[in-house]
């Protein structure tokens, strides 16, 4: 199921867009709860052009939901606007502890980070395409640079979700009428074919229920890794970690915020911890031989023409990459990641890029030879029963 992709081709387009200005307009809306934040600092103040554009863009129908650090605006369910929103809380704390690991110093949010919920897919795709140019059609979510905000919608309302829904909900029917018809045979006295067709009314029905199952927990793992994954691109840029000006490639944009990805907001998660469905589908890229690269895949800015298996290909390698320098190139991943924050506005060249790679981390060719062997070393140490029975439902591109 391809996400994010398209919304991230449109993040460099908005950065150079630069901000909007918004004129500010008063709606009243009920102030839920404004809690201290933990350390005995002042609280955030929720006003800002982010927080007043959002306001002026929505109908008066969203409800307004704070936290310590995040104004939520939504149109959904209560329950899982309090979720998404406490989700978000989790996503600062664990942010803040990869900052202190890495020794980043992201500088402290001016004000409380704005997020948009929608309850309808299609109000959600009316205000990402009219408002911040983000062709969100196969995202759950996107973040919009220059509006400083991230957007989601209720997966509940997803087409793909729903289908499903219904597909099961037709297999349930047909239960039932399988057992009317078992009824009708045992009336009749046909008692063998009774109980044949109520066996089978049996298993079908143990199918349906695994396959709902499976529905729902997808559809939450794609729900909240999707937020954390964004949520993460908003944290980076509003702090600094990363510079809005600053061209860069999609490795390191990419990398950061799927090495954050999580559907289990109740865990640690981060950069020291592994996220499966992104781990298993690149250890089938590289068993399959089939990653770009190194040379090549740090030099990508643009997903622009690239199709599907290769936006795919990309991410996960960009997800390995960072979370493997992470553990074994701290100290270079930092350099990197504070040269790339200086580097002047505009378009670098390919040249640039894989300079400015090797000024921290050496040569790329030797540096793709190091990892590789981590990488081929770990796939080897791997159960292999547990590849070949992962299934393809990977949530992000
Ligand atoms: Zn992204």
């Amino acid at each position: 199921m391809p996400l994010h992709a398209a919304a991230h081709r449109h993040l460099r387009e908005q950065t150079r867009h630069g901000h909007r200005v918004l004129a500010a307009l008063a709606v009243a809306l009920a102030l839920l709860c404004l809690t201290r934040r933990a350390g005995g600092e002042a609280p955030l103040t929720v006003d800002s052009p982010a927080f007043k554009a959002a306001r002026k863009l929505l109908p008066e129908r969203f409800q307004r939901y704070e936290t310590s650090r995040f104004v939520v605006f939504s149109d959904a369910a209560a329950v899982w606007s309090g979720q998404q929103a406490s989700r978000l809380e989790r996503v600062h704390h664990q942010f803040e502890r990869f900052a202190r690991q890495m020794n980043l110093q992201p500088r402290p949010l001016r004000h409380k980070l704005v997020c948009i919920l929608f309850s309808r897919r299609d109000d959600y795709l009316a205000f990402a395409r009219t408002n911040d140019e983000a062709q969100a059609s196969w995202i759950a979510g996107y973040y919009a640079p220059a509006a400083d905000r991230v957007v989601f919608y209720d997966l509940q309302d997803d087409a793909g979700i729903l289908d499903a829904r219904r597909k099961l909900e037709e297999m349930q029917q047909e239960i039932q009428s399988m057992e009317r018809e078992a009824g009708a045979a045992q009336n009749i006295g046909l008692s063998r074919q009774a109980d044949e067709l109520r066996a089978n009314a049996v298993a079908y029905r143990r199918h349906v229920d695994r396959e709902r199952r499976r529905l729902e927990d997808f559809a939450q793992s794609v729900s909240v890794a999707t937020t954390v994954h964004e949520a993460v691109h908003q944290l980076l840029f509003h702090t600094g970690v990363q510079a809005a000006h600053v061209d860069y490639p999609v490795w390191i944009s990419e990398g950061l915020a799927t090495a954050f990805e999580s559907d289990n907001t109740d865990l640690p998660f981060g950069p020291d911890r592994e996220y499966e469905p992104r781990r298993d589908e690149f250890f089938r890229l590289l068993q399959a031989g089939d990653l770009l690269p190194l040379r090549r895949l740090v030099q990508i800015v643009d997903l622009g023409g690239a199709d599907e298996p290769q936006v795919r290909r990309i991410y996960h390698q960009s997800y390995a990459l960072v979370i493997w320098l992470h553990r074994f190139r701290r100290d270079e991943l930092r350099a990197y990641i504070q040269k790339m924050r200086q580097m002047p506005p505009g378009e670098l060249s390919s040249r640039q890029q894989i300079a400015a790679f090797e000024a921290a981390f050496g040569d790329a060719d030797q540096l793709e030879r190091a990892w590789l062997r981590h990488e081929y070393t770990q796939l080897a140490e791997r159960p292999s029963s547990q590849l070949a029975e992962a299934n393809n439902d990977s949530p992000h591109p």
